[in-house]
């Protein structure tokens, strides 16, 4: 897997805490309805980066092309969204581990089609969204552990979730 990028490697949970000053964003006191505006606004933003020439490119060797960054964002919706079910419907859940940069080797990102992509980020884009549209009050401080200890609130979750979408954005200038 050496010659993956590994963009996620590092623990992001400290942009929760702080403007992520590579990106720019504040998810600090994002509400989870806003963030279901903001998921499904994505979309069309991700589609219109795969429709420029070069969108399957890597820019250098250690940077995703626009259209690994658009499998790995569709792919994290799905996790998130499934992590975020979890901790609604079950107490303290602990999530099972996501290793984003064996999902990018094992599905193949870079070959995949941007057709295929963006359906599929449309698709998971807009389940997460919905079930962050059903969270009521108390449901936003409802906790769930990621396997390597962190804890998250379904408010916290949809943060962190949200500033790698964006995060990504910001990446391949969309
Ligand atoms: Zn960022």
């Amino acid at each position: 897997m050496s010659d993956q990028p590994t963009p996620d490697s590092k623990d992001w949970t400290w942009v929760l805490d702080s403007v992520c000053d590579e990106c720019g964003q504040d998810v600090r006191g994002l509400e989870p309805h806003l963030i279901a505006g903001l998921v499904r606004d994505s979309v069309p933003r991700f589609a219109a980066a795969l429709r420029r020439p070069g969108a399957g490119t890597r820019p250098s060797p250690q940077a995703w092309s626009p259209l690994e960054y658009c499998a790995h964002v569709g792919d994290m919706y799905e996790v998130m969204d499934r992590r975020l079910e979890l901790i609604l419907g079950q107490d303290e859940p602990t999530f099972a581990n996501w290793d984003q940069d064996e999902a990018a080797v094992r599905h193949d990102y870079a070959a995949q089609s941007p057709r295929l992509v963006v359906e599929r980020l449309r698709a998971t884009a807009e389940s997460f969204a919905v079930t962050l549209d059903t969270m009521r009050g108390a449901q936003h401080e409802r906790k769930g552990f990621r396997s390597n200890g962190s804890v998250f609130t379904a408010a916290t979750l949809a943060r962190y979730a949200w500033h790698d979408a964006a995060h990504h954005l910001h990446d391949i200038g969309a």
